[in-house]
């Protein structure tokens, strides 16, 4: 498509080359997450922390087994996320993919299940495309993954999470996703890449983790452009959602 629309940064149009996604400078304001990470939650430790796995990993340990995201979650990397999801921006895909792949590369195997947040078909129509499924297809291929998009469906339309409390947002996806008996026999003993856009209060992934457990998944990872660090950001948390 380059030659009918040259390509131009995600978040400031100015023209760039080839699959970057970014121009130099947009690329400089990311907030890259990189070691020391908590060895289950993705989220960087401190020095205090001397094990691998965060205090509050510890305290209550997470439903999947690890998660990696390429950034932040902050100003510019919410813009990212808005081009990508609101302004059918697919042409970043390739670049995401690379910095998800990258972060995540010691953890995923060739071989393993890629499976992007499934949205319901209402959604799915309304937005034209599932930017999660994009994602999850770009990254199949960058790591010699299964894709399968449609493993796990949600059956329940859920209202957006934006007000509502940490309690109201697990109930809100409790039983929002269903896998058929042919693709559970499927996920038996397998090794499962989830993958999102971002990640802000877990509901979703707990859910979809749990869901997944329930089926004899071996092992659960999850793979975000965007997670939340620490408590900024609050009110704009879950606007994606
Ligand atoms: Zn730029
Ligand atoms: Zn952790």
């Amino acid at each position: 498509m380059d030659w009918v629309l040259p390509p131009r940064c995600a978040l400031c149009s100015t023209m760039i080359h080839g699959q970057a996604g970014l121009c130099g400078g947009c690329f400089q304001s990311m907030q890259f997450l990189s070691d020391p990470l908590c060895d289950s939650c993705g989220r960087p430790t401190s020095v205090k922390e001397t094990g691998p796995i965060c205090a509050p990993c510890l305290t209550h340990p997470p439903a999947y087994d690890w998660m990696r995201a390429a950034f932040a979650y902050d100003d510019a990397s919410r813009s990212l996320i808005l081009a990508l999801k609101y302004k059918d921006r697919l042409d970043v895909v390739p670049a995401l993919a690379r910095w998800i792949a990258g972060v995540a590369s010691s953890k995923i195997e060739p071989g393993d299940v890629i499976m992007p947040v499934p949205l319901h078909w209402r959604r799915h129509l309304a937005r034209r495309f599932n930017q999660s499924a994009a994602l999850a297809m770009a990254l199949a291929e960058r790591t010699a993954g299964q894709y399968a998009p449609d493993w796990i469906t949600r059956v329940r339309n859920t209202p957006p999470m934006k007000a509502m409390t940490r309690k109201q947002r697990a109930a809100n996806v409790k039983g929002a996703f269903s896998v058929d008996g042919w693709n559970r026999e499927k996920l038996q003993g397998k090794r499962v890449v989830l993958v999102d856009d971002v990640y802000t209060s877990g509901a979703t992934i707990e859910e979809l983790s749990a869901e997944l457990r329930a089926c004899g998944v071996a092992r659960i990872g999850v793979v975000v452009v965007a997670r939340v660090v620490g408590h900024t950001h609050f009110k704009q948390e879950f606007e994606l959602e």
